[in-house]
């Protein structure tokens, strides 16, 4: 075996968001940063087509510290307010200038409105609350939080919740899920929901430039991770070449969870437990639609479409904002994508990429009859993703066994913290503070 052992003060495997916000935060040390696919970004993935943007993973940013992060790295980012807030329920499109007026014309009973607009307020007064996780809504599953409820407004909650959570609302954690289930239907979202010009990879993109490149080693594949009193010593094999070994001071471990299962042994008992309960990470199934029109389509206004009873669970038209930033004139084309999470993404399993597009345009078509003719001309992309970890009820009482530092190897990613950018991002940045004092 072929082996060469190097140095570094700090080595961070996994160059998603959590990686590169902790290199980013410990660019002035002696780093490095192994990934084992030919990219950085991990769960973003982002291209262009024509005057657009489009993201096959993360789609949207909205909390503090990664907005943070972007307008630190100099990233522009546009804000999704007046999009008019639409869902597709019952079988037909209903599309209302805000979650008010949207609510007066969703195709459902006036007992069904009256009804899912008293369950929103009940949980949302509920999420005003509560600051930040609390520890008895973790103990119970969302769906106890609803309590009883109509089916449209369970079937409605329940596309919110796995379309930001990966899980039903049996499964997932009460306190996490909360936000999710009422964040497409209260107050004015589309004024939170914002896009990083160029798509959200380019946050990695960015930090990845702001790294020394010989620092920062693509398609190195980390297999062990051990650490010694002193040191962490990292095995990995660069394009799947012979096995190579670096040594390092202290190592963040910011990769997904199987992959921290399968590179750390030795693990404590308790951890390894905690860690299999994020397990299996949801499926999702995403498909970019590039289009080519010239004038404007029924979309144009829209900006995130959740929908109840088709093959994808959310409808994201990345193309408004692309459209917001232009000025006035329309340029040609668009970019949608549809997410299909959980059973969604699951039911698309078996089928090749062409049977799925296949699948997802008839259902376009029932949310908008009459343009068959520019979704049969796009061009798409299809992107199927380990996707979200399994927040699940009680999820709480075991962060803090998740997170623990085992020897000198920090652990950061969203797994670690909250669904997200905001748990990759945020926890990227606390591994970095906590390495940084290590060292010093
Ligand atoms: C379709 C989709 C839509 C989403 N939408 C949103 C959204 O709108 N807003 C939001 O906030 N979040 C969203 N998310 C979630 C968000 O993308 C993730 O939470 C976040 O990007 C996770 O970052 P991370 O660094 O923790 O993990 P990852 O991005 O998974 O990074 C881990 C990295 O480790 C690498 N790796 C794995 N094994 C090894 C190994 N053995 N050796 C070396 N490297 C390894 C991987 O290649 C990867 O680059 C979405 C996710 C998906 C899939």
């Amino acid at each position: 075996m072929n082996r060469r052992a190097s140095k570094a003060d700090v080595l961070i495997l996994g160059a998603g968001l959590a990686g590169l916000t902790a290199a980013y935060h410990l660019r002035d040390r002696d780093i490095v940063v192994l990934e084992s696919s030919d990219r950085v970004g991990g769960r973003t993935l982002s291209g262009e087509h024509g005057a657009y943007w489009y993201n096959l993973g993360a789609q949207f940013v909205w909390d503090p510290r990664t907005i943070g992060l972007c307008r630190t790295l100099g990233l522009d980012l546009v804000g999704g307010e007046d999009a008019e807030s639409a869902v597709f329920v019952n079988g037909r499109l209903a599309v209302g200038r805000d979650p008010y007026r949207l609510l007066m014309k969703m195709p459902i009973s006036w007992r069904d409105k009256a009804g899912f607009a008293l369950t929103i307020a009940r949980l949302r007064r509920l999420a005003a609350a509560t600051h930040g996780l609390d520890p008895q809504l973790d103990a119970k599953s969302l769906a106890d939080v609803i309590g009883p409820a109509s089916p449209v407004t369970k079937a409605i909650l329940e596309m919110a919740t796995t379309s930001g959570t990966g899980l039903s609302t049996d499964e997932v954690s009460g306190a996490v899920g909360l936000g999710y289930a009422i964040h497409l239907f209260g107050g004015n979202v589309n004024d939170t929901l914002k896009s990083v010009r160029g798509g959200t990879q380019q946050i990695a993109k960015t930090i990845s430039r702001a790294i020394d490149p010989e620092r920062l080693l693509l398609d190195c594949k980390v297999e062990s991770v051990e650490s010694a009193p002193d040191h962490v010593a990292v095995r990995y094999r660069r394009d799947g070449g012979a096995v190579e070994e670096v040594e390092a001071t202290a190592c963040i471990a910011a990769l997904p969870v199987d992959s921290v299962i399968a590179t750390i042994p030795g693990l404590p008992a308790s951890k390894r437990a905690a860690l299999d309960e994020m397990l299996p990470y949801t499926r999702i199934v995403s498909v970019a639609w590039l289009t080519d029109e010239q004038e404007s389509m029924p979309w144009e206004r829209l900006l995130a479409v959740p929908a109840i009873g088709l093959s994808f669970e959310l409808l994201s038209n990345n193309a408004f904002f692309g459209r917001r930033s232009d000025g006035v004139r329309r340029r040609q084309g668009g970019s949608l994508v549809t997410l299909s999470t959980g059973p969604r993404a699951e039911a698309l399993e078996a089928l090749d990429d062409a049977a799925v597009t296949d699948k997802i345009r008839s259902d376009l078509l029932k949310m908008f009859p009459g343009t068959r003719d520019i979704l049969e001309k796009a061009t798409t992309r299809v992107q199927r993703w380990h996707g979200l970890p399994r927040f699940r009820k009680g999820w709480l009482e075991r962060q803090t066994t998740i997170r623990e530092p085992f020897g000198r190897i920090h652990f950061c990613g969203d797994y670690t913290a909250q669904p997200g950018m905001p748990g990759a991002v945020g926890s990227g940045y606390h591994a970095a503070a906590a390495v940084r004092s290590l060292l010093d």
